[in-house]
This record gives C-alpha cells, structure tokens and sequence, in this order.
C-alpha cells in the first residue's frame, strides 16, 4: 500500500488479452451459478429454507443463486452479535483495521474479472459497466481505509498553557444497519458497509434482494481479509419484514441506506423516532434516487452535448441514480441535438451482456420492465416518440433505448424517476430557462452544462442546485476520491460517498480536557 491515493483503472477491452481473460471469468461463474449460500451471523453460516432465487435478469431461466433468507429472529441475533463484536472492534486501531480494507482491496483486485463476471449475470451489467463496478468497490475499500488513517489522530484543537491540555478525538457510534440497492451491487453495497466499518462500528448488511450472490462473494472477501467474526453480519431478507424491524431497533445506531426515495423517507421517518430502552439519536445517511438533467447551451460543442446525452441516458441503460432523464436544450440548437443524439440512439444495440458487442443489457427484472414500459405509455401522450418505445421479455428483461422530444417541463416524464433507457426532450428559450428548467423538480443529484459560455459555466456553479455537477461531460461516472457523490433534496442527505468527510457521519468527537 502506498499512501497516495489512485483509482483502480478501468480494464480496456479493445485489448484481445483483456478479452480473452474476461471470458474466462464469464465461464468461470457459470460453472458457479445456481449454488446456495447461506446467511453469516457472528461467522456462523446458516442455511434456511427460505431462500431468495436471484435470476440472471438477461435470462429469467438462469439462476444465479439461492440465497439464504433472514428471518426477524435471524436479525435479531445478527444485532446481538454486532452488539458483541463491537465490544472489541472498536478497540483495534485504525491501522488494524484498515489493514483489513487494503487486504480485501487486493484479495479483489486478484480476481477482479471473476467479480465483474457474477455481475454481468447478476446485474445485467455490460462488461465495462461491470468492470467500473468492481473498480469502485476497490477504490470505496483503498479510500476508506486511508481516510481512517488521516483521521485517527483527531483535529488539533487549542490548549492553554499552564491551565490544561485539550483533545478531540473521533469514536465509533455501535451497530448500523447497512441497506444497499441493487444497480451498483458490487460497489455502493461494499462501500456503505465498510465505511462504517472501518470507522470502528459494526455491521448489519441487507443487501438488495435481486442481487445477494455478489454481496455473499465479499462476505468471502472479508473473511478471507481478516475481519472478525460478527463485525459484518449478512443478512439477506425482505425489506418490509426485517428493513423496518431493524431501523426501528433500540440498539441500532445508524443506518446507512442507498435506494429508492420512496424507502428512504419511510427509512427517515422511522429512525426518528425514539423506542423504548433507546439512548441515543439514530443517525441516518440516505442517497435516494435523481431526476438528473443536462442542459445545452446555445454557444457549445454539440458533438460533446450528443455523446454526453447519449452515454449518460442509456449507459447500463438508465439504471443508474446518475442518469440523464431529462435533457434540456437551447432553442437555438434544439434541433440539431435532437436529430443527432436519435440518430446515436438508434445505433445502440440491446442483448445478452456477456456478449461483449452489446452496448446495453436488460434491466432489472420484471417489475422495472413494467414500470419502464408504463413510463413509455405515459411519454406517448407527454411528447413525441422519436426512437425506441419498445421491449421484449420472452427471454430477459430488455427495453430499447428511448427518446422522446417536445416534452413540458412539468410533465410526469420530467418530473419522475424512471430508472431505465428513457430520456426527455424539453426547449428552452434562453440560458435563464435552461437553469430554471433544470433546476424544477424534487432531486438534486447530479447535472451537466453542455457551454462554451464562461460566464454561463459561472452561473450554473451557483445556481444549478445538485450534489454533483460537471461541466461539459456526462453527468455519470463519479469517481471515487475524485468526485465525492451525493445528492440534495429529495435525492438524500448529501452523505458524498468517496468524500473526504464522509467517515464523520458514522464517528463521534469526544473533548477531553486535562487540566494541569
Ligand atoms: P429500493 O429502495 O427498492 O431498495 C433499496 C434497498 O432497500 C433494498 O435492499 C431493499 O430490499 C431495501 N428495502 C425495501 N423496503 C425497505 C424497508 N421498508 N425498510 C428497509 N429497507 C427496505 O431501491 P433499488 O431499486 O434497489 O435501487 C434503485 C434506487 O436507488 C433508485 O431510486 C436509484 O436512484 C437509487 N440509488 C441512489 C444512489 C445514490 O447514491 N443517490 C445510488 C444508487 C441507487
């Protein structure tokens, strides 16, 4: 381990090499699918009979796996088995533990196509998607671990001579609930748990129930890296039946949830209020969903504008918080974009992700396929289908990429997150306009300004309202350390995962002053 800080590089699959060796992975986990696994509690691994059948969303008819399924009592061992673990995790130092985050980091990395490989079946990825995936999960785990280090110290706070000596210390918190979506199953899912972790608190990690094989596989990691037993505990299961019975638990200290907005406000809600035998607050750190937009200015680079369009709605086909739904151009220019990013759209082809050669997968599973193609429904009536509007799940969950032109700002369309391959259209009449658009719905995720323009950059640095904003690029693909990520408004709490005060929200300071 080097103290400087890099991001895992992306792998180039222009590179045959690099191809032949992700088949091999791709091959490798097929041989694995249909396994079952079990839940971990303080170590133990236990198989029920309830199981989740995670399917391979490009092929309903493949299993990825069967996962064991936490019951209530399940997560209340789990808890006291974190509660017990904590006892003595928060007494390692913060160079012991994340000497575990630097090992697991390396453990991956050795096996970083085989990780990628679980999800293209899993997740539905497109192997490069898969591919960033991964790389983040490695970044989340080099990141933390170095943040803890600079952190372990405290902050100097001042002391009086001759009167007492001062300190200020961070501390753990105790057990939190880790509740993690499926889109970025690999990477959010390791990073929401180890965060915490490495912060010297324990763990109960609920994954998405699409994707618990990838979750279980850095369980193995984690084992495998050194980390005590009960210090993460897995427990797959419903959300309803144990997400609320752990949020609501007297002992749970925190909760750290990436999902959907409609869970993170009853998750907010819940964890407010305080139950018998509780003595402390619960902190919550909740990323919700986006309604993210790009705008594109009259004066700009309309090949930029095409592709950052093109690649940021339709990359894993829409499945992702940062995905551009809404694109909002200048009138000037309306057309020109319009026409060109339907002709990139139509270029696009749809299937089977372990084909190398397919820029988009399937989404997520049935339920999404419906919701997407209701949203299609809608976008009929709200705007003009230019390219796209259909879909086929004889086989797997797949939808074409599409768009639609000549929506209103306040149309459903534009207002509501789809979380698939759908963009909106909408003209502004000036750069005003374009902000004002921009800036009209609930979330505050991510956007992009497609300008030439300085003094319009400027303005849209102070008055686009998101978490995350670039300048003439796409509006997805955060990189860790580089691009700390979160959301204003409805689209959470701002926790900026890979931020540099990201660890505070699961630490405490303590003042201790030593008077002479
Ligand atoms: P989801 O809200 O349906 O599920 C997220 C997790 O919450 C899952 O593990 C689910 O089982 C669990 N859950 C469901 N009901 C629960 C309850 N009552 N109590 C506790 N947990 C419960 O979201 P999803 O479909 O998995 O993910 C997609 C959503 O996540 C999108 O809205 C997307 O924008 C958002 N997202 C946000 C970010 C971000 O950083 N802001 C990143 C990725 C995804």
């Amino acid at each position: 381990m080097t103290w400087d800080y890099k991001h895992e590089p992306f792998t180039d699959f222009s590179d045959s090499t690099n191809q032949a060796a992700f088949k091999e992975a791709l091959a490798l986990v097929k041989k694995e699918l249909g396994k079952e696994y079990p839940i971990v509690i303080g170590g133990k691994k236990i198989f029920t009979e309830d199981k989740i059948v995670s399917e391979n969303p490009s092929n309903h008819k493949e299993i990825v796996g069967y996962v064991s399924k936490a019951s209530r009592d399940h997560a209340e061992q789990a808890h006291e088995a974190a509660q017990e673990a904590f006892k003595t995790w928060k007494t390692w130092s913060a160079e012991s533990r994340s000497a575990i985050l630097f090992r697991a980091a390396g453990l991956i990395r050795k096996r970083k196509h085989e990780f990628s490989a679980y999800l293209v079946y899993e997740a539905g990825k497109p192997w490069k998607e898969a591919d960033a995936d991964t790389a983040e999960g490695i970044d989340f785990l080099e990141y933390y671990g170095r943040q803890m280090l600079s952190l372990k110290d405290g902050v100097k706070i001042h002391s009086r001579e001759q009167v007492e000596h001062n300190q200020y210390n961070y501390i753990p918190l105790g057990v939190g609930v880790t509740i993690s979506p499926w889109n970025f199953a690999f990477a959010i899912m390791a990073g929401t748990t180890i965060a915490p972790v490495v912060a010297g608190n324990t763990v109960l990690l609920k994954p998405a129930s699409t994707t618990p094989v990838i979750a279980y596989k850095f369980m193995e990691i984690l084992e495998e890296a050194g980390l005590p037993a009960g210090v993460v505990n897995f427990i797959p299961g419903s959300g309803s039946e144990i997400g609320d019975y752990l949020v609501d638990h007297p002992k749970t200290a925190f909760v750290n949830f990436t999902g959907s907005k409609d869970v993170g406000v009853r998750i907010y809600e819940r964890a407010a209020k305080v139950h018998p035998g509780q003595k402390w607050f619960k902190r919550v750190a909740i990323e919700m969903g986006g309604k993210d937009t790009i705008i594109v200015d009259n004066d700009s680079n309309i090949e930029t504008a095409v592709q950052s369009i093109v690649q940021s709605a339709f990359g894993f086909s829409g499945q992702k918080c940062s995905a551009c739904s809404r694109a909002v151009i200048h009138e000037d220019v309306y057309d020109e974009v319009l026409e060109k990013v339907v002709a990139e759209t139509e270029k696009l082809t749809v299937g089977d992700p372990t084909d190398y050669t397919n820029y988009m997968g399937p989404v997520n599973d049935q339920a999404a396929f419906d919701k997407v193609k209701q949203y299609i429904e809608i976008g009929s009536s709200e705007g003009k289908l230019m390219v796209g509007g259909t879909g086929d799940n004889s086989t797997g969950y797949f939808v074409n990429p599409t768009v639609f032109a000549d929506v209103a700002p306040d149309a459903r369309l534009m207002q509501e997150e789809i979380f698939g391959p759908v963009v909106a259209f909408s003209k502004a009449k000036d750069f005003d306009h374009l902000l004002e658009i921009a800036n009209n719905t609930e979330y505050g995720l991510t956007g992009a300004i497609i300008s030439n323009n300085r003094e319009h950059l400027e303005r849209a640095r102070h008055e686009f309202h998101v978490g995350n904003l670039y300048f003439n690029r796409s509006c997805t693909g955060a990189i860790v350390g580089y691009q700390p990520f979160g959301g204003f408004n409805m689209s959470g709490t701002d926790s900026k995962a890979g931020g540099p005060d990201h660890l505070l929200l699961f630490l405490q300071p303590k003042t201790v002053s030593d008077a002479l």
